[in-house]
């Protein structure tokens, strides 16, 4: 199973990525979090993608894609995948197509006002990167990650000028890659999520009814 998880900033790819991680027993890709987790340990790496990152913009694709191919060969990543935000470029297509062939793409179809709502109001842990929402998926403990006691923050890129920014190269950068995806003839299983408090379990269960439908998982 080689699944991308596709859709704009604050769709819910992360969320649904790693549930479905544990209920598939597949590894959940994140070059956000490779990315999140360098930029905490201040590695060179980390340094490098930060400039970009506070801004909303896209790391350059040479940096993301070597970040890319490594993580790839980890062990647990041969048992499949789910790619959570990558590939974001043509050039990251391009490279992935290389490497790997992809069997599906989930398609999160979200309307905008939900992702300017979600996003602003997310929140994550700064130590095992769940992801929370001061509305709509409260922890038990305010500020404090249920799973491993570390505090939560406000994304510096999920504050209102970064916001923007994120869903400008999107648009212009992103979304392009859908048809891209589709010209390669690989499946496209969309699933919309039109309202902002939609739990993660509903939304999971869809999409996969939605990959039973299609015969790509059992
Ligand atoms: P995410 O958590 O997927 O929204 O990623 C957070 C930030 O990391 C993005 O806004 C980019 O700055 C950077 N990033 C993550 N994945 C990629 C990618 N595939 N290509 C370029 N930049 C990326």
């Amino acid at each position: 199973m080689k699944f991308v998880i596709f859709g704009p900033p604050g769709a819910g790819k992360g969320t649904y990525a790693r549930r479905l991680q544990n209920i598939l027993d597949i590894a959940a890709i994140s070059t956000g979090d490779i990315f999140r987790e360098a930029v905490k340990e201040e590695t060179e790496l980390g340094k490098k993608a930060k400039v970009f990152m506070d801004a909303g913009e896209l790391v350059p694709d040479e940096i993301t894609n070597g970040v890319f191919e490594e993580r790839l060969q980890q062990p647990d990543a041969q048992k499949g995948f789910i790619l959570d935000g990558y590939p974001r470029t043509i050039a990251q297509i391009e490279f992935l197509g290389k490497i790997t062939k992809i069997d599906a793409v989930i398609n999160l179809v979200v309307p905008e006002w939900v992702i300017i709502e979600r996003l602003s109001t997310r929140r994550v842990c700064k130590k095992c990167g769940t992801i929370y929402n001061v509305k709509y998926l409260k922890p038990k403990v305010e500020g404090v990650c249920d799973k491993c006691g570390a505090e939560l923050i406000h994304r510096d890129d999920d504050k209102p000028e970064a916001i923007k920014v994120r869903l400008r190269v999107y648009e212009e950068k992103t979304q392009p890659l859908l048809e891209f995806f589709k010209n390669k003839e690989t499946e496209i299983v969309s699933v919309e999520c039109n309202d902002v408090d939609i739990p993660p379990e509903i939304m999971v269960d869809k999409i996969l009814k939605a990959l039973k439908e299609k015969k790509l998982i059992e």
